[in-house]
C-alpha cells in the first residue's frame, strides 16, 4: 500500500526513459496513475509510445516490493524468497565486510546506471569510494556514449552531448547525422527536424539501414558498419580538395590541422566507396552541402560510436566539422545524441571508474583534494581509478577481480556484450546484490534482491541530451517499506560506519554535489532546485558567483568564444580507419549489427512489462535483405537463428529491403534464446572509451525448422 494513496495530485515531471526526458504531468490517486505530455522545451507536447505507457508499471503485478533473498544463504540454485529488509540488509552487510576482509577493499564492486537521478549516481560514486573504499566503480553508459566522450574530451576539453540547445536542429540549413535513428528511438525530437525541413533544410542520414529517419531525410548514405570513419576522412579529403575548408576559422580557432591533412590524402573517393559501399557522387554532394550551408550540424551517435575504434570514428567526424568551421558558430557544430535518460549526468558526478564529481579525473591530486575535502575524507584514502565496465564485469569472481558486486539499475545480463559469458562472470562471484523494481534477468542470479522506488516515486534531477539540468518530481508515494536509492545507500553506508557522511534527502545530497562539482568542468554550483523550477532546467555549466550566488545564466551554447582547451582552440587529431576485430569469413559470412526498437527500451525490464509496448512489439525481429533470404530460404515472420563465435539467438525474420543485403540488424531489448548481446563482441574495446564492439560482428544465419 501507498500511504496518500487516493488522494488527487497533479505533479510536473519527466519520462523516465530516454534522454530527451519529455516533459509530462502525473496525476496520481487513480490506478493506475494517468499523465498528460507538457509543453516543455524538448518534447512540445509530444510523447512517444513509451512515454505514454510509462505509468502502467507504476502498480504492474510484477513489480518487487519487499527484498528477496536465498531461501538457503549462500545456494543460488534454491528460491528468492521474500525477507524483512533487516535480514536482506543484514546478508549484504555481511558478504561486503567478508569480502573485503578475505580478499581486500577491491573485491568489492558497484556498477550503476544512466538512469539513476544526478543525485543517486554522485552518492553511489561517493558510497564507492567512502563507505567501501574501493576502485571498483563503473557504469552501464560506458557501453552507450563513452567513445563520444571521449572525443569531445579530447577536441573540445569538454564532453556535453549537444554543445548546443535542441531547437538549433530546426535552425540548421543542413544536419548529418551519423548512425542515429530519433524517428523510432526519441519520436519527438523529430519535430525539430521537420520544422528544419518544412523551412527547406537538407537532412543526411548515415545509416546501414533506411530507417525512419534515413526515409525522412533527402540523403541516405548506407556504409558498411564500422566504416563510419573511412567516410568523414573521406569526406574531409573532398572538402580539402574541392577548396572548402574554412581556412581562416581553421587558423583562428584550432590546432593541429596540418597533420589530419596529410592523413585523409589517403582518403580518396573511390577508396573510400570500396571500403564503406558510399558511390562517390553522394560522397561529394554531402560534403558540398555541408560546406555551402550557412548553419549545419553534424551529430553522431551509437551507430558510429559502438566500435573498437569509436572515439577516433567520433574524432573523424569533428575534424571534418572543424575544418568546414562549423563548432562555436550559431546554429551550427558537433554534437551527440545521448540515448540513456541520465547518460550525461551519470558520468559527470564521479560513477565511472575514473572519474569524480565535476567531471574531475579520480589520478588528479588537486581533484582529490577539492573533492575529498567536501566529503570531509583524507585525499589519501581515495582509491585510484579501477577497470572500466567490461573490465570490471569480465573479472568478477576471479583473484584481484570483484567477488561481491553491487548492482543499481542496470541489467547487464542482458545489456552488456558477450552477454553469456556475463553472466557466466555473474554466477562465479561470492554474492551479488541488485537493487531494481523489477526482477530482471540480472536480478534473477542475485543472492539479495532489493526493491526500489521508481521514477515517479522519487525526487531528484536529471541532466538530458542537452546538458540541461531538469527537475526529476515525486507524483505519487512509493509502496510501503520501498525506499529509492538514495535512501539505499544512505542507510547501507550507515550499517557500514560512515552514516554520518551520508544523506537520503534528494536536496540535502544535490547541495552537496554542487559543492563538489564547483570549479569543475561540469560544473552545477549556481543550479537550485528552486531555479530549475522557475527556468525549465538550467544547462551546465553555471558556476555559482563569488558570494556563492546563483546568479550565472548557464550555457546554453558552448565554445561560442572559446574551446575548453588550455589555450582555447579545438584541437584535429589525425585518425586512421581500422577494420573491426571480426569480419565475415566462410563459417560466418555476414555482418551483424544491432540496435533499438521504437516501442523498446534497452534491455526491456520495463517496457517488455507494459502491455500497451508488447502488442506493438511483442518479439524480437531480424532484419535481412530479400536478396539474403532468399539465399537462405527464409520467408517473412520465419524463426532464424543468428550465430556468432560466441552464442546463438533466434529471431522472427523481417525480411526487408531497407538494410544492406550484406548485414543482419537485430535489437538487443530481450534476453534468454533472443539475446543479441549473446552475440555481440567484447574482445576488442576502443583503446580511450573502453568501449566494446556492440556494432559489428560477423555472423552466420539459418532458418529455424519447426515451430
Ligand atoms: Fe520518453 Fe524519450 Fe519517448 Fe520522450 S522520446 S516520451 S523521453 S522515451
Amino acid at each position: 500500500a501507498r500511504s496518500g494513496a487516493g488522494t488527487v495530485r497533479t505533479t510536473a515531471t519527466h519520462c523516465p526513459y530516454c534522454s530527451l526526458q519529455c516533459g509530462m504531468a502525473v496525476t496520481a490517486g487513480d490506478r493506475p496513475p494517468t499523465l498528460v505530455p507538457l509543453d516543455f522545451p524538448t518534447n512540445r507536447g509530444g510523447l512517444c509510445s513509451k512515454g505514454w505507457s510509462s505509468t502502467e508499471l507504476l502498480d504492474h503485478p510484477e513489480r518487487l516490493l519487499r527484498p528477496l533473498v536465498r531461501a538457503e544463504p549462500g545456494d543460488r540454485t534454491s528460491a528468492l524468497v521474500e525477507s524483512s529488509w533487516a535480514d536482506a540488509l543484514d546478508r549484504v552487510v555481511a558478504a561486503i565486510e567478508r569480502t573485503q576482509r578475505m580478499h581486500g577493499r577491491d573485491a568489492v564492486g558497484c556498477f550503476g546506471g544512466g538512469s539513476l537521478t544526478n543525485e543517486q549516481a554522485y552518492q553511489f560514486g561517493k558510497f564507492a569510494r567512502v563507505a567501501l573504499r574501493t576502485s571498483a566503480i563503473d557504469y552501464n553508459g560506458r557501453f552507450c556514449m563513452s567513445s563520444a566522450a571521449g572525443a569531445a574530451n579530447r577536441a573540445f576539453g569538454l564532453d556535453r552531448g549537444m554543445p548546443f540547445p535542441l531547437s538549433d536542429i530546426a535552425e540548421a540549413d543542413v544536419v548529418v547525422l551519423v548512425g542515429s535513428n530519433p524517428a523510432d528511438t526519441m519520436p519527438p525530437a523529430m519535430q525539430w527536424f521537420d520544422e528544419g525541413r518544412a523551412r527547406g533544410a537538407q537532412h543526411i542520414v548515415v545509416d546501414p539501414r533506411r530507417t525512419a529517419t534515413a526515409r525522412a531525410a533527402a540523403v541516405h548514405l548506407q556504409p558498411l558498419p564500422g566504416t563510419d570513419l573511412a567516410l568523414a576522412n573521406g569526406l574531409l579529403h573532398i572538402a580539402i580538395a574541392e577548396g572548402l575548408v574554412d581556412e581562416e576559422y581553421v587558423a583562428a580557432r584550432t590546432s593541429g590541422f596540418g597533420p589530419v591533412r596529410d592523413g585523409v590524402a589517403a582518403y580518396w573517393p573511390d577508396r573510400v566507396e570500396r571500403l564503406t559501399g558510399v558511390p562517390v557522387e553522394q560522397q561529394r554532394r554531402t560534403v558540398f552541402a555541408l560546406a555551402r550551408a550557412e548553419k549545419a550540424i553534424v551529430l553522431t551517435a551509437r551507430g558510429a560510436e559502438q566500435h573498437r575504434s569509436g572515439t577516433d570514428t567520433v574524432q573523424a567526424w569533428i575534424n571534418l566539422a572543424l575544418a568546414l568551421g562549423l563548432p562555436g558558430r550559431p546554429g551550427s557544430g558537433w554534437g551527440t545524441v545521448t540515448g540513456q535518460g541520465n547518460g550525461q549526468g551519470g558520468r559527470e558526478h564521479g560513477q565511472k571508474a575514473d572519474q569524480l564529481p565535476g567531471y574531475r579525473s579520480l589520478a588528479d591530486p588537486a581533484a582529490r583534494a577539492h573533492v575529498a575535502a567536501v566529503w570531509c575524507v583524507d585525499p589519501d584514502d581515495l582509491p585510484m581509478p579501477g577497470r572500466s565496465a567490461f573490465e570490471l564485469l569480465d573479472a568478477l569472481g576471479t583473484d584481484g577481480g570483484v567477488r561481491t558486486l553491487l548492482v543499481l539499475a542496470s541489467n547487464v545480463a542482458v545489456s552488456a556484450p558477450d552477454a553469456r559469458r556475463v553472466i557466466s562472470r555473474l554466477r562465479d562471484l561470492d554474492f551479488l546484490v541488485v537493487s531494481d523494481f523489477f526482477l530482471s534477468e540480472t536480478a534473477e542470479l542475485a543472492d539479495v534482491v532489493l526493491p526500489s522506488a521508481m521514477w515517479a516515486e522519487e525526487e531528484g534531477t536529471m541532466t538530458n541530451l542537452e546538458g540541461r539540468v531538469i527537475r526529476r518530481r515525486r507524483a505519487l508515494d512509493p509502496p510501503a517499506d520501498v525506499p529509492d536509492d538514495l535512501q539505499l545507500l544512505a542507510t547501507l553506508a550507515t550499517r557500514l560506519g560512515a552514516g554520518h557522511l551520508f544523506s537520503g534527502d534528494p536536496e540535502t545530497v544535490f547541495d552537496e554535489l554542487r559543492r563538489a562539482s564547483a570549479g569543475g568542468t561540469a560544473d552545477y554550483s549556481g543550479i537550485s532546485y528552486r531555479r530549475i523550477d522557475d527556468e525549465d532546467g538550467v544547462f551546465w555549466p553555471c558556476p555559482a558567483g563569488e558570494d556563492g550566488a546563483p546568479d550565472h545564466p548557464g550555457t546554453p551554447r558552448l565554445f561560442t568564444e572559446r574551446f575548453a582547451t588550455p589555450d582555447g582552440r579545438a584541437r584535429f587529431l589525425r585518425v586512421e580507419h581500422v577494420d573491426a576485430h571480426e569480419r565475415p569469413d566462410a563459417d560466418y559470412p555476414y555482418v551483424l549489427t544491432t540496435g533499438r526498437v521504437l516501442a523498446q527500451y534497452q534491455s526491456g525490464t520495463q517496457t517488455r512489462r507494459s502491455r500497451s509496448l508488447q502488442l506493438i512489439a511483442p518479439t524480437p525481429r531480424a532484419e535481412l535483405h530479400p536478396d539474403l533470404a532468399r539465399r537462405l530460404g527464409i520467408a517473412q515472420d520465419d524463426v532464424v537463428e543468428l550465430a556468432t563465435r560466441r552464442g546463438r539467438a533466434r529471431f522472427h525474420a523481417q525480411v526487408t529491403d531497407a538494410i544492406r543485403p550484406d548485414v543482419v540488424f537485430a535489437p538487443f531489448h530481450w534476453g534468454g534464446s533472443s539475446s543479441a548481446n549473446a552475440l555481440t563482441d567484447a574482445d576488442a574495446l576502443d583503446p580511450t572509451s573502453r568501449m566494446p564492439a556492440f556494432k559489428v560482428c560477423a555472423v552466420a544465419v539459418t532458418r529455424v525448422d519447426g515451430p
